[in-house]
């Protein structure tokens, strides 16, 4: 475990110093694009992405223009049939997928039911004797939930294991390897290339969940060789509560099977409304029912903010920053809160961090058994600092609470590090997370 050390090379950081990288920072402008609160400075856009500017007029006009007047019409002359595709098509470029390649549809959870029944498929047909599914223990339990489903049903057996087991776990008798890339609880990064490439020298057939990368780090799917992926769209790109996810088949897969939810708007002719089912080609039949168009449109918003960072460096800027703001409030924290009992569960390696940075206090450190992390979460909202809190196992558990602090490049800033982290430290001189009400705890942490 990593425990923080005061800080003594170079002198301390400074107010003037944070406020000196704002003003030499590229991708500055951007965050006008976006409509925050004052007095919030939001480190939780890794949950909830926050509201581009340009939606409430986007809501607007589709709801009562689109909706309200054009009313069916719109499908044709507002482009509602073509939202999963051309949305797909400003994700692609994001994640190293080419033109056509992804779509804009349903829920993570359900693209990669979607996925991992195919993926399951093909590993039957060339594999048959390779029955096990491999994930991480700490990957997104809905993942894990996803994969004990199909196994139940398919008779498969979900072996879970500790990131230090790869990859050595990937034997002969491995169909399918289902990792996220960015850990949502620490924000550890896994390299996508080397594992994808040690899988199928085994001829195990690779998942990747984007939902803590797409949109925060540079991902390259088809540089990795990935076989799919899906991901969300509510986090780093912006999308909104509940924003459609995407999902992604390398070429070589995608014509081989329908996949399960075969459903009308993933059919060859869905206006045709034949008795049989007869799947779109490419990425199309990875749709299934019809969509939230509403929810879909304002997603556009968000994706139309990297449009225009494309100008400003696009994801390499992006990345750049996202790195220079996690350096900052690592340093920050040792430096400020370095004898609160705080320690860093995101890697230190660049190559090996996404764009948040995970605390933990041990059990016993906040009131009874607790570790308090909650507790400083909670004051530190009620000081206007948006961060979150992910649970650990609890007391005689090996995961720790954490404390979790996400950097959206697009709109968070060097000075606003600066104010998080003041207010970390006045949160733990003056003991506010001990105050009862930052103690009980809300159903949505
Ligand atoms: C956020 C997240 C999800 C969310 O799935 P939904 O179906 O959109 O609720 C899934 N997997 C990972 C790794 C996530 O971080």
């Amino acid at each position: 475990m990593n425990s923080f050390a005061t800080r003594v090379l170079n002198g301390p950081i400074t107010q003037a110093h944070c406020q000196a990288l704002d003003a030499s920072d590229p991708l500055a402008p951007l965050r006008h694009r976006f409509s925050l609160p004052p007095n919030v400075i939001y480190l939780d856009g890794n949950s909830l992405g926050a509201m581009p500017a340009a939606a409430v007029e986007r809501a607007q006009t589709v709801v009562a223009q689109e909706w309200g007047n054009d009313l069916i019409r719109s499908w044709n002359s507002a482009g509602w049939k073509e939202l999963p595709n051309r949305l797909g098509n400003l994700i692609a470029p994001l994640i190293g997928a080419r033109e056509n390649e992804v779509v804009a549809v349903d829920g993570t959870s359900i693209n990669l039911y979607k996925v991992l029944s195919t993926a399951l498929r093909i590993s039957h047909e060339e594999r048959p004797h390779a029955r096990r599914i491999i994930s991480e223990r700490s990957n997104f339990p809905t993942d894990l939930y996803i994969a004990q489903s199909l196994c139940e049903q398919l008779d498969y057996e979900l072996v879970l294991i500790e990131e230090e087991a790869l990859p050595e776990c990937l034997q002969d008798d491995v169909a399918v390897l289902l990792l996220t890339q960015v850990n949502y609880r620490t924000g550890a990064m896994l390299d996508m290339k080397s594992i994808t490439s040690a899988a199928h020298a085994k001829g195990i057939l690779t998942i990747w969940d984007l939902c803590h990368s797409a949109g925060a780090v540079n991902v390259d799917l088809h540089g990795s060789n990935a076989d799919f992926a899906i991901g969300c769209s509510y986090k780093y790109f912006n999308g909104g509560p509940g924003a459609p996810a995407f999902v992604w088949v390398h070429p070589r897969h995608v014509n081989r099977y329908a996949q399960p939810l075969s459903a009308w708007h993933g059919h060859d002719a869905p206006f045709a409304f034949v008795t049989d089912y007869q799947p779109a080609p490419g990425i199309q039949r990875y749709q299934s029912g019809t969509q939230a168009v509403v929810s879909l449109s304002l997603l556009e918003c968000g994706l139309q903010v990297f449009q225009e960072a494309q100008s400003l460096g696009g994801m390499v800027a992006l990345r750049r920053k996202s790195l220079a703001l996690t350096d900052l409030f690592i340093a920050l924290v040792e430096q400020e809160c370095a004898k609160f009992g705080l320690m860093l569960a995101t890697p230190r390696e660049h190559y090996r961090r996404g764009s948040q940075v995970s605390l933990m206090r041990e059990y016993g450190a906040g009131l009874g058994d607790d570790s308090g992390a909650y507790a400083i979460i909670q004051a530190l909202i009620a000081r206007g600092v948006i961060g979150d809190f992910r649970a650990g196992g609890g007391k005689g558990s090996p995961h720790l609470d954490i404390l979790r602090f996400g950097f959206t490049p697009l709109y968070v800033g060097f000075e606003d590090t600066w104010n998080a982290v003041k207010h970390l430290r006045e949160v733990l001189e003056k003991e506010e997370w001990k105050n009862p009400e930052f103690n009980r705890r809300n159903s949505v942490t």
